[in-house]
């Protein structure tokens, strides 16, 4: 589920959850962006642009100083978190490669995509 950002004084200070997805060339960059995107399409967070952060662009980077970001790297290069880590940006990392795939070797099926999307949301459960 989506989190909301309350804005009242109730004390609820939960954060939107933004996804971002290094979305490389390689077949784990592919599987990275189509989790983020089943994510986003379960309502499990809301899937932003990692290119609107490297651009600078002032609403992508006004919402990621205020959001709970989770990051999806392919690899251990981690684009992602580096970009994030060179704009001062804070984000949770997930790697694919640390979900039983293989750089080179690893197809963006269907089961694939869904099995890393609910290993993600058990990671994140109750955060
Ligand atoms: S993290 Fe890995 S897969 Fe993603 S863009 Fe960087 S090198 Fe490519």
């Amino acid at each position: 589920m989506r989190m909301a950002q309350c804005s009242c004084s109730c004390g609820n200070d939960q954060k939107i959850r933004l996804i971002y997805s290094c979305s490389g060339a390689a077949d784990v960059g592919k599987i990275a962006d189509l989790v983020a995107r089943r994510l986003d399409d379960d309502e499990w967070g809301g899937m932003s642009c990692l290119s609107g952060i490297g651009a600078d662009l002032s609403g992508f980077i006004e919402s990621a100083k205020v959001a709970d970001n989770i990051m999806i790297d392919g690899c251990p290069v981690g684009c992602g978190r580096r970009l994030f880590s060179q704009k001062g940006l804070p984000c949770s990392e997930v790697v694919i490669t640390d979900h039983g795939l293989v750089k080179g070797s690893a197809p963006a099926t269907v089961e694939v995509v869904e099995r890393v999307a609910g290993e993600i949301k058990a990671k994140f459960s109750g955060k």
